[in-house]
């Protein structure tokens, strides 16, 4: 197949603001680094952060810290998980997911994806009864959202302690409500592949008073507490901070600085996100033989990755359509591999977890093709991507070959 070659890097992200630069700088020139290491009556930009994030979330308090996967880890332990304790999450999520879940010593317990890739509520029940968890880390992966309402009933009705990662949903909502709010905490990355970025990094949000002050302890504060401004109360601490293991994974004020400035532009890139998305969208959904997961009324996403279902070819046809489409300078990344290769892997490759069956989610991850939606990229980049989507998907059917 012949045809327009595109050719740009589906890793280039877009440069740090210039306001977050400047004040970056200003961090620098100050010496002050470190979160705790502020002059006389100064919060510092770290603590700053953190109060912005919480308004933005609408919730109590906010922790920020080295990444994703760490403030998934002492979320997880702040809200008790223990050793041995079983934890449900998707089958279907990034390995920093169940990573979290052995980190905090807990055995993760994996629940099916449904076609539209949001964890099978069924599935989820069932393995609540059979498992006797009482903690669902709950991956809205590649930013899908599960009715919320239908999962928080299930949850509610066994009293199980709800944690989201919204690595993906940072910015996304359902009815009106941020993912994020709907749990006993939430865990987000600031890494730079996902919705702001600070190289590394993370934030834990919460309601939950004690579950913070546990979760500040043990992201290495010292007994400098006080200098939160995000968080509960000191008199909270009495107890806590005696209580709780330090597992040092600070975030701090250089990257607090480039992150501030990029806070404020969130809601705006959400929509230049989805405008690309939706082109992308357009060009696949009305394919026959790939399936685009639906988007539901009451989901307000983010789309910064892509993904369909490539359920009319074999494995083998995959491999070609997606090196067909790399020649022509598209990067699809497939989950059918049996191999882990770049961020894809299957469950069946975290071999620390318990072998687990998983029929429905592996039929799908057999299927799913999953593209970076990159804001570097204009909307007539997308059209072409989407034209070199869809002439490639037609190419192979023509190929008897493949
Ligand atoms: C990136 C990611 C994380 C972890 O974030 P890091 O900041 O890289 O540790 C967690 N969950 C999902 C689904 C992710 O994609």
């Amino acid at each position: 197949m012949t045809g327009k070659i595109f050719t740009g890097n589906f890793t280039q992200q877009e440069p740090i603001p210039e306001d977050a630069i400047n004040s970056a700088i200003e961090v620098m020139r100050s010496g002050r680094l470190h979160r705790y290491n502020v002059a006389e009556g100064e919060v510092s930009e770290t603590a700053l952060l953190e109060i912005e994030f919480a308004e933005y979330m609408g919730s109590a308090y906010c922790l920020s810290c080295a990444s994703g996967g760490y403030a998934m880890h002492i979320a997880l332990r702040a809200a008790g998980v223990s050793s041995g304790d079983p934890v449900l999450t998707n089958g279907f999520t990034l390995s920093p997911v169940p990573g979290a879940i052995d980190n905090a010593g807990g055995k993760p317990v994996l629940v099916e994806s449904t076609e539209d890739l949001v964890i099978d509520l069924e599935d989820l029940e069932r393995k609540i009864l059979s498992s006797g968890s009482k903690f669902l880390l709950l991956s809205h992966m590649r930013g899908h959202l599960v009715d919320m309402d239908a999962l928080c009933e299930i949850v509610d009705r066994h009293n199980v302690a709800l944690i989201e990662d919204c690595a993906h949903t940072m910015g996304a909502s359902w009815k009106g409500r941020k993912s994020g709010t709907y749990g006993v905490a939430a865990c987000f990355s600031t890494q730079t592949y996902k919705h702001v970025n600070s190289g590394e990094g993370g934030f834990l949000t919460t309601n939950d008073k004690e579950l913070m002050a546990r979760a500040v302890i043990r992201s290495g504060s010292y007994m400098l507490f006080g200098r939160h401004a995000a968080a509960p109360d000191v008199s909270t601490y009495t107890d806590i901070k005696l209580d709780s293991p330090n597992y040092s994974g600070r975030m701090d004020n250089l990257r607090a600085a480039i992150l501030r400035p990029q806070l404020k532009l969130l809601d705006e890139n959400r929509d230049r996100w989805n405008r690309r998305y939706q082109i992308l969208e357009s060009a696949v959904s009305g394919i026959n033989g790939l399936f685009v997961p639906a988007r539901p009324d009451e989901e307000v996403y983010v789309g910064s990755s892509f993904q369909f279902l490539a359920t009319a070819l074999n494995a083998k046809q995959i491999q070609s359509f997606i090196s067909a489409c790399q020649s022509r300078g598209v990067e699809l990344k497939w989950f059918g591999s049996a191999d882990p290769v770049a961020y894809t892997s299957r469950h069946t490759s975290w071999r620390y977890v318990s072998e687990q069956s998983l029929p429905r989610t592996d039929k799908i991850l057999d299927k799913l093709c999953d593209i970076r939606v990159p804001l570097s990229f204009s909307e007539d980049d997308y059209q072409l991507i989407g034209e070199i989507i869809a002439e490639e998907y037609v190419a192979i059917q023509l190929d008897e070959t493949a």
